[in-house]
């Protein structure tokens, strides 16, 4: 068994956060430039121009991609041989390492207390949302994504009729799109869960959204689905920023699960382009 330090599990993820706030993972680059080739609006060029011109700097400088720092997801993915060592109060060392890490490279602090009444802001942007699970690769793998409160405000929920087919699902993204898209900064991902519960598939959709765009569905009907849906959401118009253009999405990935034969919930999470994600594996 490897024993894992807490100490290098909080450096690890103070670095994760801060190489993921200065700088839009390669596959989001990649796809924003991509689009970028297929534009014919100059307005909306400009636009991806300047989201890349923006990543540039914020890497040079060390300067956060957008003023929202947002909410800090860690998900660990804790591999056979590995032992962590404290692991009853990890999340506890985990949320230092968050505060630690916002702190040091001036990012903003967005957490609020009690939601509802007295709002207060926690002044350290903690708690942290831990997910933990188990997995057959060796070591620890950390993954650190940090996602805006207008990108999550974009999410979505609905128990749809079990009969609906794949036409009611693109119907629906379209509803939420044309109604939402530019709440969140376009261009977006879309990220769609569909099956299992009404509290899993938002876990669905928020992995979907998650996902890396180079990494396609291995079911191709799903597949098919997806490149159809990026499809009409670029029909729509909209563009970057809601100023007209093709692309008011770069991705649509969806994530599926088997579910109970009297229901189909379908989850929708409409992710802004500045997806910050980075990721390590611990071996030792
Ligand atoms: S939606 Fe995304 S790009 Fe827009 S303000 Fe929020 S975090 Fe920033």
């Amino acid at each position: 068994m490897k024993n894992i330090k807490i100490t290098t599990i909080k450096t690890a993820i103070a670095e994760l956060i801060a190489q993921a706030s200065f700088n839009l993972p390669e596959d989001i680059k990649e796809a924003i430039l991509k689009f970028r080739e297929k534009e014919t609006r100059s307005s909306a060029v400009k636009i991806l121009d300047l989201i890349i011109k923006n990543e540039q700097i914020a890497g040079k400088e060390r300067l956060p991609l957008c003023q929202d720092c947002g909410n800090t997801y860690i998900d660990l993915e804790v591999g056979p041989d590995v032992f962590i060592e404290d692991s009853a109060n990890l999340c506890r060392h985990i949320d230092r390492a968050v505060a630690e890490a916002y702190k040091k490279n001036y990012l903003r602090m967005s957490i609020v207390t009690d939601p509802l009444y007295e709002r207060v802001n926690t002044r350290d942007n903690t708690p942290a949302l831990v997910t933990i699970r188990y997995g057959s690769r060796p070591g620890l793998g950390i993954s650190v994504t940090l996602k805006g409160g207008g990108s999550e405000n974009c999410s979505y929920l609905s128990m749809e009729n079990p009969s609906a087919g794949p036409e009611r699902i693109i119907e629906m993204v379209l509803e939420i799109v044309r109604k939402n898209v530019t709440k969140c900064c376009p261009p977006v991902i879309a990220g769609i869960g569909i099956g299992s519960t009404a509290t899993e598939v938002v876990r669905l959709a928020k992995a979907a959204a998650f996902r890396r765009l180079d990494i396609r569905n291995d079911d191709k009907k799903y597949r098919m689905l997806e490149e159809r849906i990026l499809e009409e959401i670029n029909g729509t118009g909209i563009g970057p920023q809601g100023l007209g253009g093709y692309t008011t999405a770069i991705g649509c990935n969806i994530e599926y699960a088997p579910c109970h034969m009297a229901t189909l919930p379908v989850s929708v999470f409409l992710q802004c382009h500045s997806l910050r994600r980075a990721g390590s594996r611990i071996l030792q």
